[in-house]
């Protein structure tokens, strides 16, 4: 089969890779039919380089089931499905207490094990989850990173009424807007540097948007009458993690979904906020919650069958597969805009 191998820094390469084969009864192998690229790959093909020279990359992706083991009752061949691409160990004192999200052992398909930028991809069976007649296979490549965005609103303590600021527009961010909405939210700030993000915030549901570099971020945020409940940073960039915390109202709560790969320099004063604010700062990682994968993925094929989960403005290029290598280049060093990017292996 064909599939995008990372070999290094900047070296991802479209060639020819061993089918996946069903090793354990329990394995299931499903046809990819949409796989999205994460922040976190560009971020990996940019600064990190690969687990494993040569690995198969990716981990968000639909598909269709293809073969499955001897042991797995709930799935049939020709199933549409997505997979949620986190493998836990099932018995570390975590997984134990049901807390998959914080598995001493978690990898997630594409590190150590084989992704989905490829034409087949294998899975436990545990990990493949059957779509609703109507979600669409393009939305369902949209279901980890969704289930992501729920984990960390699950770990909030907001309420209906609440507002909510989302500081960075991207994919995570527009899927926070909607979360943030499901969640009750009755009022949503969005905030960016890039006008097309912030009018397809507007689009699924903000009602106030900022653009972060032609207006002063505190005077906009005072123009605005309600308190701040909830801020949730979703830009991943090392200074918008120190300004997100002048967001929130005193004993507000601050939501950190962005990963930075970088180090971060904090302000004196943005530092401060949290304590006398008395800020209750969140950290959230990965989707998961028992029973395995968790609420967040039922939750999502849900809000995505209602409508209320939708990735359509979201996505800008579907592209076939062999585009990888010049569409990550594109990516990473800014040679084209894109949203998010859809391969249809
Ligand atoms: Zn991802
Ligand atoms: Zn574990």
């Amino acid at each position: 089969m064909k599939a995008l191998n990372l070999y290094g820094v900047e070296d991802l390469r479209f060639e020819e890779t061993t089918n996946p084969e069903l090793a354990s009864p329990d394995d299931v192998i499903i046809k990819v039919k949409a796989t999205g690229i994460c922040g976190s790959d560009t971020s990996r093909y940019k600064k990190l380089g690969p687990y494993k020279e040569g690995m198969t990359f990716g981990h968000e992706f639909s598909g269709v089931v293809e073969q499955i083991g001897q042991a797995v009752t709930d799935l049939n061949v020709g199933d549409k499905v997505t997979g949620c691409p986190a493998v836990v160990c099932h018995h570390c004192q975590y997984c134990e207490k049901g807390e998959y999200s914080r598995c001493e052992n978690l990898y997630v398909i594409g590190s150590y094990v084989p992704g989905c930028f490829a034409e087949y991809v294998k899975l436990p069976a545990t990990n493949v989850l059957k779509l609703p007649d109507n979600v669409d296979l393009d939305t369902a490549a949209m279901v980890e990173p969704s289930a992501v965005v729920a984990h960390g609103f699950y770990r909030t303590h907001m309420k209906p009424g609440a507002t909510v600021a989302i500081m960075g527009c991207g994919s995570i961010g527009l899927l926070a807007i909607q979360w943030a909405k499901i969640f009750g939210a009755a009022k949503i700030i969005a905030i960016d540097i890039d006008h097309h993000k912030l009018d397809v915030a507007t689009q699924l549901g903000a009602d106030y948007t900022i653009h972060s570099i032609e207006n002063n971020l505190e005077e906009a945020i005072s123009d605005i009458p309600d308190n701040i409940d909830v801020a949730v940073e979703s830009a991943g960039s090392p200074f918008t993690i120190g300004e997100v915390l002048t967001l929130p109202t005193k004993g507000g709560e601050v939501l950190l979904l962005g990963i930075p790969y970088a180090d971060i320099e904090i302000h004196r004063l943005h530092f401060e906020k949290i304590l006398r604010n008395e800020l209750n700062v969140i950290g959230s990682w990965n989707g998961l919650s028992a029973p395995f994968p968790g609420e967040e993925w039922a939750a999502t094929l849900h809000y995505m069958s209602t409508g209320e989960i939708n990735v359509e403005p979201i996505i800008s290029d579907r592209l076939s597969l062999e585009a990888g290598p010049e569409t990550f280049d594109n990516l990473v060093n800014k040679k084209k805009h894109y949203d998010k990017v859809i391969f249809h292996p």
